[in-house]
């Protein structure tokens, strides 16, 4: 909504996939450290922000081909029904954070780097060994 400035899901640059009936999940560009959709692309149509992980999109070179959809393993570049060239998640730059994080009314996203994420998944293994030892030391 942000970006195309019109509440339209088949532009928006983040999509919900549901799982099953209790898990969705929300995919956007991961900002890749070695990025298939920039190797990919044969007009040279796509950079990458070197301190942010961003990926820009030349639209003036991009002729829709496609390559770069192809490439990408999280299907998070996508081709604009309008302007027929891609687009990706830029994080909402101009904005100093994205605005789907903002935005949602559940909290349901957050924007995290792949340190946070990790050290999240550490306290969440350490949590469950945890309880998984009182458990057992209580029985
Ligand atoms: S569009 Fe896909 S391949 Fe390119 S940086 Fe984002 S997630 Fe990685
Ligand atoms: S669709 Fe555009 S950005 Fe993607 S590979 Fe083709 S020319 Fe490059």
């Amino acid at each position: 909504m942000v970006k195309e400035k019109t509440f339209n899901p088949t532009k928006s640059r983040i999509r919900a996939i549901r799982l099953g009936p209790l898990v969705n999940l929300a995919v956007a560009c991961r900002l890749c450290e070695d990025p298939a959709c920039v190797a990919a692309c044969p007009r040279d149509a796509l950079t990458q922000e070197e301190n942010t992980g961003i990926i820009m999109v030349d639209d003036d070179k991009c002729n829709g081909c496609g390559w770069c959809i192809e490439a990408c393993d999280y299907g998070a570049i996508m081709l604009h029904p309008e302007t027929k060239v891609v687009y990706v998640c830029d994080t909402c730059k101009e904005l100093g954070k994205p605005q789907c994080v903002e935005w949602c009314p559940e909290e349901a996203l957050d924007f995290v780097t792949a340190d946070v994420l990790a050290q999240k998944a550490r306290r969440t293994a350490v949590k469950k060994l945890f309880h998984e030892a009182v458990e057992k030391a209580s029985e």
